[in-house]
């Protein structure tokens, strides 16, 4: 199979969809690999690096659209590439369709096989192509939230991890899932006192059992977020209810009763955010100051470190890459029920229920 991997357009994206690596096992499994000239550069990955896993490099976006059998992408398809898409094209990207509808009418007049990365399940009722990105979201929470709460940045000058003689931040995480628990390991590791809230027993049970030494865990009510809240130096937002948008667990009110200076970093803001004062941010200005708290609430995250995102999301995505390219989409779908789950649209058809449920269309 000729698989084709484009450089991203879409504003502030760095990742690329192949790695090196990934292209070389594609190589050596058969497959021809054309990569567009410059497409891994913000992610750190030279043109050579590809040459010498045996891709070959193109370039235009166009040349690799018109003769790709398997377009391999990280960020859904923008106008401009949709245009370029052609009847029987394999795509497998992140799509998000549910909340897009033209490019669901883009998709579907193309007559592309688009296989979605967020629908692809496992056996655990995980998300394996979303989780690589929630583990660098989380992990990096901490992180910017420690510059954050320097006093150049408008935080209260606490250091996470305190020095001899004087205590460390007191940092509360909402949500212990993926972004969550990655969160409070790093927050900890800093140093950090930490607690992290969850709605779910089982899901403390395990928090408890795992990481009982190493952060607290407590049961989410809204009586014990307000009292964590009051008394912490940085919130890390990470609920997710799958399907909805992120409930408001932190309300305006709330925030004149934070220390002056104490920060929350809203992860869920992709989901509308967890606290009542989040608006989506971006890399280029991601701090803002609502009532003596500062947020930062960037959207995708993921970006500030490219390399490392492209790395995590080419290692989950790389098995499935190899499938559909050594099988075809058919067999690949037909032997494997979790990638059937990423299947989005088939010869101009929405073949994923809740996409058509949410944009009323046929599916
Ligand atoms: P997840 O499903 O693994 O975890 C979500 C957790 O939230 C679950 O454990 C659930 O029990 C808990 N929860 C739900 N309601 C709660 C409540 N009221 N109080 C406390 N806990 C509650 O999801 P995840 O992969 O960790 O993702 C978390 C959020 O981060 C999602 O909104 C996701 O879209 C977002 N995200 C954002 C970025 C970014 O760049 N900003 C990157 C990756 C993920």
């Amino acid at each position: 199979m000729k698989i084709g991997c484009p450089t991203e357009i879409k504003p502030q994206e760095f990742r690329v969809g192949m790695t090196p690596n990934a292209a070389q096992e594609a190589v050596a499994r058969g497959h021809e690999v054309i990569i567009q000239a410059g497409a891994g550069k913000g992610a750190g990955f030279e043109d050579a690096d590809y040459v010498a896993a045996g891709a070959a490099i193109i370039d235009t976006a166009e040349e690799i659209f018109a003769t790709a059998d398997m377009i391999v992408k990280v960020k859904e398809p923008q106008a401009v590439e949709r245009k370029m898409l052609r009847e029987g094209q394999l795509l497998f990207t992140y799509l998000h369709l549910a909340p897009d509808p033209d490019q669901t009418h883009d998709l579907l007049e193309s007559g592309c096989t688009a296989i979605a990365y967020e629908t692809v399940t496992d056996d655990r009722g995980g998300l394996p192509l979303l989780a690589p990105m929630s583990e660098v979201a989380g992990r990096l929470a901490p992180q910017v939230g420690a510059y954050t709460l320097q006093k150049a940045n408008g935080g209260r000058g606490v250091l996470m991890g305190g020095v001899p003689g004087v205590g460390p931040a007191k940092v509360i995480v909402i949500g212990g899932g993926v972004v969550g628990t990655h969160a409070a390991k790093i927050a900890a590791g800093m140093g950090a006192d930490v607690t992290i809230l969850d709605r779910s027993i089982p899901r403390l049970r395990y928090l408890d059992d795992v990481f009982g030494g190493t952060f607290k865990n407590q049961y989410s009510t809204a009586g014990a977020t307000a009292e964590l809240v009051r008394d912490a130096d940085m919130v890390i937002g990470a609920v997710l209810i799958p399907g909805a948008a992120a409930p408001k667990l932190v309300s305006r009110a709330q925030l004149s009763e934070m220390k002056p200076g104490a920060v929350l970093v809203d992860v869920a803001i992709d989901q509308g955010g967890c606290f009542e004062t989040s608006k989506a941010t971006t890399h280029a200005d991601p701090i803002y100051e609502v009532d003596g708290v500062m947020h930062y609430c960037v959207a995708n995250m993921p970006g500030a470190v490219a390399r490392t995102s492209t790395i995590a999301l080419g290692n989950a995505t790389m098995p499935f890459m190899l499938s559909l390219a050594n099988k075809g989409w058919k067999q690949a779908c037909a032997d494997d029920k979790h990638l059937l789950n990423g299947l989005n649209v088939h010869a101009g058809k929405l073949t994923y229920a809740a996409v058509g449920e949410a944009l009323g269309l046929d599916h």
